[in-house]
């Protein structure tokens, strides 16, 4: 499948990898707005937010339990803030749904 982020759980286009686990891959962004960010991915190919369905929904809640121990392995006791770009005008630029997972920085609000 020609997706970028299929082809980076696949091995085919390196990455720096945060935490796997059967479900879920997440790795260091390319072009970090944070001093941590990573990408938090199911490795099932989801095209966004607007496809999750009953039969799926299940993969958004590993993608959060994965989320909740990569802030204890990663230290981010002051908080962090987790993003989900879905569709054109919400900013999604990679068709495999991602949630942006930032931190150590104080992220303003609202986000504009
Ligand atoms: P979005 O704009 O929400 O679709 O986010 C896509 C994110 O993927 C952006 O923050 C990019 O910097 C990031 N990205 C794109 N290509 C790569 C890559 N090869 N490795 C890591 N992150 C990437
Ligand atoms: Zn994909």
């Amino acid at each position: 499948m020609d997706c970028l982020f299929c082809k980076i759980v696949a091995g085919d286009i390196p990455s720096t990898k945060v935490y796997e686990d059967e479900y879920v891959y997440a790795f260091k962004d390319i072009d970090p707005q944070a001093p941590f960010h990573a990408i938090v991915i199911p490795k099932e190919h989801i095209v966004s937010a607007d496809m999750i369905n009953e039969q799926n929904s299940h993969l958004v809640a590993k993608v959060f339990e994965a989320i909740a121990k990569i802030s204890k392995q990663e230290n981010l006791e002051n908080g962090y803030r987790v993003v989900n770009n879905c569709g054109k005008d919400g900013g999604q630029t990679v068709g495999h749904i991602h949630f942006h997972l930032l931190a150590r920085r104080n992220l303003q609000w609202p986000p504009g």
